[in-house]
């Protein structure tokens, strides 16, 4: 694309911003890579005179070479148009009014263009930190460019002839891989500070660098994210972590002093050791999620929450039995307590926490290795995610490898090596010890509670 900056087409119609036009022959984005659907909703919409673009994700990434993940119209047509064009067409959003149209299962949204967002009106309403709360005006596509938050994600595809049209120079900042905001950095995150975990997860996607004033912004409006409600947290949250590049996101979001918003209690609890060793489970969850997404297997949100949130539980229930409670009360209330203060930071849904606890309160039941114990263990709903969770724990030293290898070796036996080797230990000597205490690691223990 650089060697044909120089016949750009730069047009500057009155009171309009200055744009460059990049024809088909400029960039590599064809046809063939765009959703049949995707293209079917542009040429509608051309078809009744409307003007129709693709904006945001789908234009970045397909410029990059990539498959976007879902391809996103924008067009003059007012929602009630655009519902007046298809038939299996839904208008959705209170915040802003937009068009589903339904395919299948494939979703092609289409927004209106957003209008100008200088001047505050009816419309549009800003907190007292300028959050802004409600954003419903209409407008061209000149203004809707400057509500957009990345100049990478404010390039237009237009449909009537295959260019790229540009207001903001984001086709220069995706060649030199430069993530920039459009406008006042300080500005635009404190409109919206949900803008810096976007600028985070695009960093990482994208392998772009941050401009350094957006750094600079960063830094200083990380405190800034407290105020989005949790809900939103939880679904961006989400999204940083289950996007195959989790352990890099999770560094920089620490970096910028965002990831303490988002995880109070563990980023307390990743700043103190125990017994001279630095809390290494939630890195190593991170590693793995990373190597399944890659290596194309499922990764579930409550898996990583309970990585996540493992060492706060841990901490805490310490802490309650030195005060006198018992084992097992200690790690059920502090179970409770910690999710009932991390969800006021990210609320997640309550089968997501639930399925957290199982995850933990499995923990203590591998330490049984005889009887019937195992074989009733195998069949709960939770053993696989259970079993990946000791098996954590045995890559971070805090229990023995030998059990999370028994139980390995366990789940693969027929049920005549499984009776055997889940046979009582023959002397009694062995019989009092057991192998439960066996594989017991002491000095690093943080095995909790034995439920079992
Ligand atoms: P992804 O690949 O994750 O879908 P995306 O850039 O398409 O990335 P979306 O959340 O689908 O992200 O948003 C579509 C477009 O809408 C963005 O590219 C951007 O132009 C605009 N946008 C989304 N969220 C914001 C925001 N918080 N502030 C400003 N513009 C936004
Ligand atoms: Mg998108």
């Amino acid at each position: 694309m650089g060697r044909v900056e120089a016949s750009v087409k730069t047009e500057t119609e009155p009171g309009a911003a200055k744009v460059k036009i990049y024809s088909r022959a400029q960039h590599n984005i064809s046809r063939s890579q765009i959703s049949e659907n995707a293209l079917k909703v542009l040429y509608r919409l051309q078809g009744e005179g409307y003007e129709a673009y693709l904006v945001g994700g789908c234009v970045r990434d397909l410029l990059l070479g990539r498959e976007p993940k879902d391809f996103d119209v924008v067009t003059n047509a007012d929602p009630d148009q655009v519902r007046k064009v298809f038939r299996n067409c839904r208008l959705i959003g209170r915040r802003f009014r937009l068009a589903h149209v339904h395919f299948g299962r494939e979703i092609i949204e289409v927004a209106t263009f957003r209008g100008a967002g200088e001047e505050q009106n009816d419309n549009q309403v800003l907190n007292k930190e300028g959050r802004l709360l409600r954003d419903n005006v209409y407008g061209t596509i000149e203004e809707d460019v400057w509500r957009r938050d990345f100049t990478v994600n404010a390039l237009y595809y237009n449909i009537r002839d295959f260019s790229v049209v540009d207001y903001v120079g984001g086709m220069t900042d995706h060649q030199t891989g430069t993530l920039k905001l459009i406008g006042d950095p300080d500005m635009r995150f404190r409109e919206d500070p949900v803008r810096m975990l976007r600028a985070v997860r695009f960093a990482v996607k994208l392998g772009f660098k941050m401009d350094p004033d957006c750094e600079k912004a960063m830094h200083n409006d990380a405190p800034l994210l407290a105020s989005i409600p949790s809900a939103r947290l939880y679904d961006e949250m989400i999204k940083l972590f289950l996007s195959g590049y989790a352990l890099q996101t999770f560094e920089m979001l620490r970096h910028y002093g965002l990831f303490q918003v988002l995880f109070p209690a563990t980023e307390t609890s990743l700043s103190t050791e125990e017994n001279g060793f630095p809390r290494l489970l939630l890195i190593k969850a991170l590693e793995n999620s990373d190597n399944r997404i890659a290596e194309g297997k499922t990764v579930t949100a409550y898996f990583l929450l309970a990585a996540f949130l493992w060492e706060p539980v841990q901490m805490l229930a310490k802490q309650k039995m030195a005060r006198g409670e018992i084992e097992f009360i200690a790690y059920q209330d502090a179970a409770s307590e910690v999710i009932s203060r991390q969800v006021k930071s990210t609320a997640m849904p309550r089968h997501i926490s639930m399925a957290m606890r199982e995850v933990w309160s499995l923990q203590p039941k591998f330490n049984a290795c005889t009887g019937s114990k195992p074989s009733r263990l195998i069949g709960h709903p939770r053993f696989r995610a259970g079993y990946d969770f000791l098996l954590l724990r045995s890559e971070t030293g805090t229990v023995e490898p030998e059990l999370a290898e028994w139980w390995g070796k366990y789940q693969n036996a027929n049920e005549n090596e499984q009776r055997k080797m889940t046979q009582p230990p023959r002397n009694s000597a062995a019989k009092n010890s057991g192998r439960k205490r066996s594989y017991h690691r002491k000095a690093k223990s943080s095995t909790p509670n034995p439920e079992s």
